[in-house]
């Protein structure tokens, strides 16, 4: 059986801790280059270009994969940590 990665990105399930997103963009560091990368290059899709050019992070849907971490960590763009215990995704694999 073949499944769309959306698809299997629905099996998962997110418990959002509301007003403490474990990945955000610091404006004053932002580099708009790198964060438009990550438009694309997120599995999750949590990155989205704004009409004016810039780059906004929703991470509920984050899969705590680290790729904008490791592609942003030089830049300071990001304040990247895991999120509170009990937080985040919880992978099923059925
Ligand atoms: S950690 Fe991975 S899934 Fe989460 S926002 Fe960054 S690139 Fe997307």
């Amino acid at each position: 059986m073949t499944m769309k990665i959306e698809e299997k990105l629905y099996q998962n399930r997110y418990r959002v801790f509301e007003g403490e997103p474990h990945v955000c963009i610091d404006p004053t560091k932002a580099d708009v280059e790198a964060l438009k990368a990550m438009v694309n290059i997120c599995p999750a899709g949590c990155y989205v270009e704004t009409e004016d050019g810039k780059v906004e992070v929703v991470p509920d849907g984050c899969m705590e994969c680290g790729t904008c971490r490791i592609v942003c960590q030089d830049t300071g763009a990001l304040q990247w940590g895991y999120p509170r215990g009990g937080y985040g995704v919880l992978f099923k694999f059925g």
